[in-house]
């Protein structure tokens, strides 16, 4: 694997996915920077994970140009799967196997030795090694599959919903891990629906509905651009919400051990 230096580790060029007759993914174009959190937005249907899956290599396009990390999708899709990281359903998990098991299960398909208890320590799972996957919580779970995606230490890694249906500390939790994976140098595309995650999280994000990316920024332009045109919220809002108001009361540290 050779180092890639350009800037630009993603390159989508005027990607269409038709399902039959039905266009799911209608022309987008959009570029992600190595290193950044890159947020695709969009409500149920925009065609999130059709576009991620593409990327991923895991599903078939229908046009356009698919760069990543340099190689072109078409011509070098095992280079791609070389360099990525993805997330997979929790279906894909042997439910009978312990979790240090799963991971040299993995390790060995990727053709890696790996330290399965320093990757659990990553994602704070220590003890829970010996613990099987159905026998986790929903944010554990969620620690643990992105520990898989780190097993040969990917360029980038893909992640779909990540913190759909945990509960905020959990939530709170896997936001401060993907940041940590940020800081060690991996590019990190993610999908939500939660615009709070994405405001905190995303170095950028592209607002994509029914095929088509209708705005690209950072949080922070959007916001402005709003706001430039006059927009108000309706009334004084509070200054601390329901949330703060949870996290308050029951606290940061995670429940789930
Ligand atoms: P999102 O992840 O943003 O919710 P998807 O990429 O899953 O959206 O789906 C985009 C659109 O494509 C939806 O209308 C969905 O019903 C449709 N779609 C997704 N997968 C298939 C498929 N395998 N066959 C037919 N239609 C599909
Ligand atoms: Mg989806």
């Amino acid at each position: 694997m050779e180092p890639n230096t350009q800037d630009n580790i993603i390159e989508v060029e005027n990607l269409v996915k038709r399902y039959g007759s039905f266009e799911a993914v209608k022309g987008i174009s959009f570029t992600v920077k190595r290193g950044e959190i890159f947020g695709l937005l969009g409500p149920n249907g925009a065609g999130k994970s059709t576009t991620l899956e593409i990327m991923e290599t895991l599903r078939e396009k229908t046009s356009g140009k698919v760069h990543v990390g340099g190689f072109d999708l078409d011509k070098q899709p095992n280079k791609i799967k070389e360099i990525i990281g993805v997330q997979l359903q929790s279906s894909g998990y042997y439910p009978g196997l312990k979790l240090v098991e799963l991971l040299e299960l993995f390790a060995g398909l990727y053709n890696r030795d790996i330290d399965p208890m320093a990757l659990l320590a990553k994602v704070n799972l220590e003890d829970k090694a010996k613990a099987t996957f159905k026998q986790l919580s929903g944010g554990q779970k969620q620690r643990f599959s992105i520990a898989t995606t780190l097993i040969h230490d990917p360029q980038i890694i893909f992640l779909d919903e990540p913190t759909t249906g945990l509960d905020p500390q959990a939530r709170r939790n896997l936001w401060d891990l993907i940041k940590e994976i940020q800081k060690k140098g991996t590019t990190v595309i993610l999908t939500t629906h939660y615009m709070d995650e994405a405001e905190l999280l995303c170095d950028r994000v592209a607002i994509i509905d029914q095929g088509t990316i209708i705005r690209m920024a950072t949080p922070d332009e959007l916001i402005d651009d709003l706001l430039s045109t006059g927009f108000e919220r309706p009334k004084e809002m509070k200054r601390a919400n329901l949330e703060d108001v949870f996290i308050y009361l029951t606290g940061h540290s995670l429940r789930d051990f």
